[in-house]
């Protein structure tokens, strides 16, 4: 078996980029997938703020839009009695956004961690880990034709995603639990025009649209999930039924035609687990998992592999006591994503707006400032515990 400094299980959002910066870096790198790219996974995909930012600070930015996936600079939310609409805004500018289909963005990822001198291995599928003394030395599995394969590393990601196999192996321990609060419909719509994204909110039924490649708009609807688990009548017609819920929408939708069948996820688990252990790590969906509802979820993938790249660099380094590296790169992600998470679930559960957020939401009527603070959290460009401060502040009654 040839040792590497890090194997990385899974090669989407958070593999692919945490390889990458790993071989830039100048580690010797295997990254598996039992996936062949490019390859579509079930997913919508709008990519928030601070994702694009991520990708623009690792070169890849003009790369994604040379690919002719349009820019999202335009945000509309629409709650029913109020509607923010207008340009989120980033440091330097408009929160430029992109929503690019995931066998595009994928494999453009795949491809960067080649280029930097990762060993790529596709079609590769890992079943457990090696151990050693009681620390996680390796993986394996099998390869595309079947043939058994075993590899070793000083370090082991999971960054297979949210049925991790390399968490179930390490017995990540699961830290925060909410369970499956809501279930996602998505459909690929010709001749259905958007120009940016748009969000509905509605007690029970959620909908948002963004433009994507081909001219196609991805029209995604997030229901109770005892609705979805009710239903009988297959996907198509959950969700056409649950579209006509959206008059406003559907006049829009007039003309356009289904270009792919339609997809579902019901069984979203709202999760935090354990990211770290002796020999092992855990990156993405595999360590956090929330409702797609907020589309988080890339972005998310994306943080942690940047702040995983650091911190393994660090614990290699032996600039500090085995393990504490990895143990701050847990504490980041945790306190970053607290309040995030809370707030994902209670839009998660379709429930009417609480009182804190109607508040807010009244005032910005009156505040264009408030206004554009509030469509820079919906675009990720600025934190939600702000939000939370400006309802707790009564700033709006002011
Ligand atoms: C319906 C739906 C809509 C969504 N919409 C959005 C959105 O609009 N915006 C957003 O930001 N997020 C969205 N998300 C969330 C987003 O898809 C995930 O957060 C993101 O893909 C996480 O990336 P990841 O790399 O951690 O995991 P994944 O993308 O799940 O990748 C894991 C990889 O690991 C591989 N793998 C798994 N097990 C093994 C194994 N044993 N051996 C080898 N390889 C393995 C898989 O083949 C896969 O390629 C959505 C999710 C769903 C379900």
């Amino acid at each position: 078996m040839s040792p590497y400094d890090v194997i990385v299980v899974g090669a989407r959002c958070a593999g692919a980029p945490l390889a990458m910066l790993l071989a830039r870096t100048g580690h010797s790198v295997l990254l598996l997938d039992r996936a062949s790219f490019p390859s579509d996974t079930l997913s919508t995909h709008w990519i928030l703020r601070p994702g694009v930012e991520l990708l623009a600070s690792w070169g890849l930015e003009d790369r994604l839009a040379a690919t002719g996936c349009p820019p999202i600079d335009q945000l509309r939310v629409d709650f029913g009695s109020t509607v923010l609409s207008g340009t989120p805004t980033a440091a330097n500018g408009p929160a430029t956004t992109y929503a690019p289909r995931r066998s595009v963005l994928d494999a453009l990822l795949v491809d960067a961690a080649r280029e930097a001198g990762a060993e790529v291995r596709e079609g590769s599928s890992v079943r457990d880990v090696v151990w050693e003394n009681g620390v996680v030395a390796g993986v394996r599995g099998q390869d595309a034709r079947g043939v058994p394969f075993a590899e070793r590393a000083r370090l082991v990601v999971g960054a297979d995603g949210r049925g991790s196999t390399i968490a179930r192996a390490v017995g990540a321990p699961v830290t925060k639990d909410r369970g499956p609060l809501a279930a996602t419909l998505y459909g690929y719509w010709s001749h259905v025009p958007a120009d940016g994204a748009e969000t509905f909110v509605r007690p029970g039924l959620g909908a948002s649209l963004w433009p994507t490649h081909d001219g196609l708009t991805v029209v995604a609807l997030t229901l109770p999930r005892t609705d979805f688990l009710a239903h009988r009548s297959g996907s198509e017609r959950l969700y056409l039924d649950t579209l006509d819920r959206l008059p406003e929408l559907r006049a829009r939708m007039h003309g356009g035609r289904l270009a792919e069948p339609v997809r579902a996820a019901g069984l979203l688990r709202n999760f935090f687990r354990l990211p770290h252990g002796p020999g092992w790590a855990l990156a993405g969906d595999a360590g956090q998992h929330k409702d797609p509802i907020g589309a988080h979820g890339i972005s998310d993938a994306f943080t942690d592999a940047d702040s995983l790249a650091r911190a393994i660099g660090q614990e290699f380094s032996g600039a500090l006591a085995p393990g504490r590296s990895l143990a701050r790169y847990a504490a980041r992600r945790d306190a970053g994503r607290a309040a995030m998470f809370e707030f994902v679930c209670r839009q998660a559960e379709l429930q009417p707006l609480d009182e804190d957020f109607t508040r807010v939401l009244r005032a910005s009527a009156e505040d264009p400032r408030l206004r554009g603070e509030l469509l820079d959290v919906f675009a990720g460009s600025r934190r939600v515990e702000e939000l939370f401060r400006l309802a707790r502040a009564g700033r709006p009654d002011q």
